[in-house]
């Protein structure tokens, strides 16, 4: 079956058995935005909770929820307002926009670090015209990708739609920090909708303009980018594209990071979990590398950075981007917000060190102040230098602000025993596209008999929409009763039942078999009597083998072979 066609069967069959809808097809679509249907609702729940299994559950990370409308000064600071942008030229005759990277990609390796004027270039030297109508493309220009809304009546607040969540995380660092009880390494998850007004997007579920994120941001001290964990996994095997060359290499973790390819170890721990994450979903392993950005493709935050690819009929994807963001958000919040966003590290022994300290000018105070210069003094001297700003100290006394200037105060260097140092946190970030996953693992598990013209998604179980499919072999003479009983007895939402009873069994295993659901179970006429009475028959999706098992049984035999029990086992 060509590419193409696995493509266009597949989102057939997404549309047609509710996995995903285009939205607003009712008034002609809107390119980019799709919506989850029934099965497709399920299976993205059953995804996060497989994410969760291992950032909640084996890591132990918190997770939070933030606001997705941000004001402006939050992506002013991540570099957002600046640096988000894509190149678009527009046709000069019939207006379409395009993306002007994706149109000299087959005369570039990577055409999305050229600048508009190589693009332009790139233009002319290839005679490259309108894809729509082969009119002349104007010039290449940017064009920020968030979209700009108000808050608020009237344009007095400029806000805009996150491109990422992971900023509600960074804006967020001291309430975590504090809930965390001041320590490191602090693992931070948000799963949430990221907006990205995309340019012309083409490819289906692969560039949404409104997507869904899971993004974990791991604050770890940058003296010591180490992972507890990182010894069970150093010696697994993992494909990487370094970007040094284009040949993937398959090595062990730990001699990706002893080589220096990897350039720590809590990056590699956390591009090897996100392996396991996306090979426990059914992401082929075949069909799965990791490609290092080569520096100047690599995002304005990012120290090293490394992307999650699957193979897939539209080509080589990202889907999971897992980066060394430094100390490049909290440094530029604390500097855009003026607040210190940093840990204090505790010295296992206190060190004499040379340290800035603000010292009070008791001489200019006295005057000044009077009988409330010693309390101006205290209040002063509790202070940082980094609290200076603009050469000026603001207190808090009683409630009333006061703000004192230079004449009153002085920075000294002095030698002191210090217990600790204060320190901005790296920032270690898997960063998922959840659609991207959505689609790839659908993509993976597609398996089409053009002969018999017979479609099986092949589903781990974790993943699949729905369970268990129940059916009677006939809706009469008590089978129905049966199997209704079964059915209000296994449906849950952690082991989503489907009840079916019309149509051919061949029939109804193929509809369950279209939307990849493991198991299913028919009562017939043995299950009510003679030596079989009170078994039904259990059938395996993959090997289409079936089995009998006490009717009474079917709930635990479900949830056994959900925790991996093997159908032979039963
Ligand atoms: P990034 O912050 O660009 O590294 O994006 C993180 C992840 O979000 C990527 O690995 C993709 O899986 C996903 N993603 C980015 N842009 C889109 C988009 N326009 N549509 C769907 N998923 C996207």
């Amino acid at each position: 079956m060509s590419k193409e066609a696995i493509n266009a069967d597949l989102l057939s069959l997404c549309k047609r058995r509710g996995f995903v809808w285009p939205s607003f097809e009712l008034y002609g679509g809107v390119a980019g935005m799709y919506d989850y249907g029934p099965l497709g609702s399920n299976m993205r729940n059953n995804i996060v909770e497989v994410w969760r299994d291992i950032y909640r559950g084996r890591e132990g990370f918190i997770e939070i929820d933030s606001e997705t409308v941000n004001p402006r000064e939050v992506f002013k600071a991540s570099g957002h307002v600046d640096e988000f942008a894509d190149l678009v030229t527009y046709c000069g005759e019939c207006e379409s926009a395009f993306r002007a990277d994706h149109l000299v990609k087959e005369f570039f390796d990577n055409p999305d670090v050229l600048s508009p004027k190589e693009l332009d270039d790139a233009f002319v030297k290839h005679e490259i015209k309108c894809p729509e109508c082969g009119g002349k493309l104007g010039q290449v220009e940017e064009f920020n990708l968030m979209f700009k809304t108000a808050i608020g009546p009237g344009s007095s607040r400029v806000g805009y739609l996150r491109p990422e969540t992971a900023q509600g995380i960074f804006v967020n660092y001291l309430n975590l920090y504090r809930y965390n009880r001041e320590k490191l390494p602090l693992g931070v998850i948000q799963t949430g909708r990221g907006y990205r007004n995309e340019i012309a997007p083409r490819q289906g579920m692969i560039r949404m303009r409104e997507f869904n994120m899971m993004e974990v941001e791991l604050f770890v001290d940058p003296d010591d980018k180490d992972w507890i964990r990182f010894r069970e996994i150093e010696n697994d095997l993992i494909a990487l594209v370094p970007n040094t060359g284009t040949d993937t290499v398959t090595m062990t973790v730990g001699e990706a990071v002893e080589k220096g390819i990897i350039a720590n170890r809590v990056l590699a721990y956390f591009v090897y979990t996100t392996q396991q994450f996306l090979t426990r979903l059914g992401i082929d392993p075949e069909r799965l590398r990791f490609r290092q950005h080569l520096n100047d493709e690599m995002a304005h935050y990012a120290m090293d950075c490394w992307d999650a690819e699957v193979l897939l009929s539209y080509g080589w994807i990202e889907i999971t981007g897992i980066a060394d963001r430094g100390c490049w958000d909290l440094s530029r919040h604390a500097e855009f917000s003026g607040t210190e966003l940093t840990h204090f590290k505790k010295f296992d022994e206190p060190r004499e060190m040379e340290v800035d300290k603000v010292k009070a000018k008791h001489k200019a105070l006295g005057p000044k102040f009077k009988e409330k210069a010693k309390t101006i003094a205290e209040a002063m001297e509790a202070k940082r230098p980094s609290d200076i700003k603009d050469g000026k100290l603001t207190l808090d006394l009683d409630g009333e602000d006061v703000i004192l200037d230079g004449e009153f105060f002085e920075v000294v260097r002095i030698r002191e025993k210090v217990s600790g140092e204060r320190v901005v946190p790296h920032v270690i970030e898997p960063s998922h596209g959840l659609d991207r996953i959505f689609y790839s693992v659908l993509e993976h598990s597609f398996k089409h008999d053009e002969k018999e013209d017979y479609t099986v998604l092949r589903l781990v179980p974790d993943v699949a929409p729905i369970k268990v499919g129940i059916f009677p072999l006939m809706e009469k003479d008590g089978l129905d009763d049966l199997a209704t009983d079964i059915y209000k007895r296994v449906h849950s939402p952690c082991m989503e039942a489907y009840y079916d009873g019309s149509g051919t069994i061949g029939k109804r295993y193929a509809r369950m078999d279209e939307v990849g659901t493991p198991w299913c179970i028919t009562v017939d006429y043995e299950s009510l009597e003679g030596p079989n009475k009170g078994t039904v028959t259990i059938r395996e999706r993959d090997t289409t083998a079936q089995k009998r098992i006490p009717s009474d049984s079917v709930p635990d035999i479900l949830r056994s072979l959900l925790s991996g029990m093997s159908f032979e086992a039963l």
